[in-house]
């Protein structure tokens, strides 16, 4: 390695897991920061390998800590190419001046225009869905038809949610606000809270988990958890995840809330076409069929097949929400939920 490392790690951000195998920053080579597990991405990055000779340096970190270490590095950073999830965190990254617009007439075509930011500052790459579940020998799917009715008596002690400080709840408000404004969440949310089973903890997995277990017999989750769950290689997972119902709900209004993981380039990508390249590679066909089965996600790109479980969830019509508004909805969304004490 004739470079120097200074520049690719700086010093008190270097984590345990965090360094490029491979640290040149040449052509034929794109550096990519993921938030996405290894076992999630590598696959495709090394058949875009193969069909490109682009060499992809891969780092995995949480969402947030990527972030955090693009700010730090500034135009020192070698990253070329920002892979998140969550619209909220791709605005979050937009706003903090990591990335940089890009045009694609590939990207264009093939990403609905929902799912794409206006300026090309980031694009989707899979879509996630976070519907009602419920328990299916406790609830009758009948007597559910919206978030918004879940405040009913009906539900009092009967549901389960994550925490305020995860933001996927945080871009499920940020959606609410964009159709029906900052007053009718708040009051949404203050009723809603009221039919807490319990205080929130735990993450959607453990959501499931408890209305399968009875401890409440409504949760809201994103789709892919409950589709893991169902194709766990653990049969008490198994059989709890069959315990669980999926419920589209608002399908008369606006739609299931719907979020994205998604891609950027970075301000200060070195290797701008071949980042380029590789964002279009990931909205292939074959790619995208891969990357959403890969941890049962749905394609962003119409026309590609789902995994078979999540087609045994069944079609839905999604809240056609521009992703932006999620981000740009997200401060008030947290003080919503604040204000509503939802923990
Ligand atoms: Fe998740």
């Amino acid at each position: 390695m004739s470079v120097s490392l200074s520049r690719f790690f700086i010093p008190g951000l270097l984590l345990a897991g965090l360094a490029f195998p491979v640290s040149a920053s040449a052509d034929g080579e794109v550096n990519l920061y993921s938030a996405r597990q290894e076992n999630l991405i590598k696959p495709l990055l090394d058949e875009f390998t193969q069909e490109t000779g682009i060499r992809v340096n891969l780092v995995t970190a949480r969402a947030d800590a990527l972030l955090q270490r693009l700010r730090s590095e500034g135009r020192n950073s070698p990253a070329d190419v920002l892979i998140t999830v969550d619209a909220g965190n791709l605005h979050s990254a937009k706003e903090a001046g990591v990335l940089q617009p890009i045009s694609s007439e590939i990207l264009t075509r093939d990403i609905p225009e929902t799912y794409r930011d206006p300026q090309g500052y980031w694009v989707g790459l899979s879509q996630r869905a976070r519907p009602i579940m419920y328990a299916k020998d406790r609830v009758d799917p009948s007597s559910l038809s919206s978030y918004e009715a879940l405040t009913g008596e009906a539900w009092r002690g009967r549901i389960c949610i994550r925490s305020s400080d995860n933001v996927y709840n945080q871009s499920m408000l940020a959606s609410m606000i964009a159709t029906q404004g900052e007053e009718a969440t708040q009051n949404w949310a203050n009723a809603f809270v009221k039919n807490f089973a319990r205080p929130p903890v735990g993450g959607d997995r453990d959501q499931i988990s408890a209305v399968a277990a009875g401890q409440c017999d409504i949760a809201i989750a994103n789709t892919y958890y409950l589709a893991l769950m169902l194709n766990s290689e653990d049969a008490a997972e198994r059989t709890a995840a069959e315990k669980v119902g999926v419920f589209w709900p608002n399908q008369a209004d606006r739609g299931v809330h719907v979020n994205i993981s998604g891609a950027g380039v970075t301000a200060h990508a070195r290797n701008k076409d071949n980042a380029i390249r590789l964002l279009e590679f990931l909205v292939s066909d074959q790619a995208q069929q891969w990357y959403a089965q890969a941890n049962q996600e749905y394609p962003v790109k119409p026309g590609v097949s789902w995994s078979e479980t999540l087609q045994g969830f069944g079609e839905y019509q999604a809240d056609s929400v521009n992703m932006t508004l999620l981000g740009e909805y997200n401060a008030p969304a947290v003080r919503i939920m604040d204000r509503a004490g939802w923990r």
